[in-house]
């Protein structure tokens, strides 16, 4: 599953003058489109270790979706309930992820001949050779990104929209959330999939994710569902001081790890977590 990623090596471009955002949809090859800095978007610093229980039923989220097609042949709240439960007892316990867990319709992201699998804790084929994560490891990297923080996060960059899921969780922890997709046949069907719930936080793009996306730049969070040998140093130049970047990348003994990176005003802080498996992380467009 894991191959070398090949890293772009390439500068992000500079955020720093004031630029209008792009609009919903927002694509990548067309010419950039500058962004504006929001002051006080970027997350406050929040060491790993620190991990900050909260109450489960503060948050209030708008479902996303209207209930389970025929073909689930189930009742999706109760079983988005169960699997919330779940990542309960796995741990998981950011009363904002736990909520958005609950509210985002799984189902609605996968083959109808797979949609009776989608509150298993298991990834599934979304096309491609490419797979949507498992529930339990969206928490767990969604919680890693808004640990210690209550509140939403400012803009997030999700790297790897595949099939959209995970970004439509995002949108509801963060004020704006872009998602880019690298293969173009997924960037469709993430806009298909997300259409009718008219995310209006959540800008779908299509690029290179390994250059970021500096016209959304600086980032209080950037999240990755795919794995290369290295973080790309462009996240890193995208990620505000006091953001946090949470992704795969191979560490030593060529295992995959989850790692952590805080950009602090004093340096970046770099955690190794637990081992992973996650597709590769590929440059270029296809
Ligand atoms: N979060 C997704 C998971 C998709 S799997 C979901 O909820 O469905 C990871 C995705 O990362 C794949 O679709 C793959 O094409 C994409 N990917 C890999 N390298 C990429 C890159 N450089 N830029 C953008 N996307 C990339």
């Amino acid at each position: 599953m894991k191959r070398p990623a090949q890293s772009s090596g390439k500068p992000p471009a500079s955020a720093a003058a004031p630029r209008p955002r792009p609009a919903f949809p927002a694509r990548l090859d067309t010419a950039p489109t500058p962004a504006v800095y929001k002051p006080g978007t970027s997350a406050a610093l929040r060491p790993v270790a620190a991990a900050v229980p909260t109450p489960v039923a503060k948050r209030v989220v708008t479902p996303i979706g209207h209930g389970a097609p025929a073909s689930v042949g189930m009742d999706s709240v109760a079983v988005r309930t169960a699997m919330v439960r779940k990542l309960q007892g796995q741990g998981i316990v950011h009363a904002g992820v736990l909520a958005a867990m609950q509210a985002v319709e799984r189902h609605r992201f996968v083959d109808t001949a797979l949609a009776n699998q989608a509150y298993e804790d298991t990834s599934l084929p979304i096309g491609l050779g490419q797979t949507i994560s498992k529930p339990s490891v969206v928490a767990r990297m969604l919680e890693l990104l808004c640990q210690g923080r209550e509140e939403k996060l400012g803009r997030v960059l999700d790297i790897g929209t595949g099939c959209g899921y995970q970004a439509a969780v995002l949108s509801h922890l963060a004020r704006e959330v872009y998602s880019m997709e690298r293969l173009r046949s997924l960037n469709d069907k993430a806009r298909d999939n997300l259409r009718a719930f008219r995310v209006a936080n959540l800008h779908l793009l299509f690029g290179d994710g390994m250059l970021g996306y500096a016209q959304g730049a600086p980032y209080a969070g950037i999240v990755a569902a795919a794995g290369g040998n290295d973080v790309p140093q462009a996240w890193i130049d995208q990620l505000a001081v006091g953001g946090r970047l949470v992704a795969p990348a191979v560490t030593t003994h060529g295992q995959q790890h989850l790692v952590v990176i805080d950009k602090t005003a004093q340096g970046l802080v770099r955690s190794v977590l637990e081992p992973v498996l996650f597709v590769p992380l590929k440059s270029g467009i296809a």
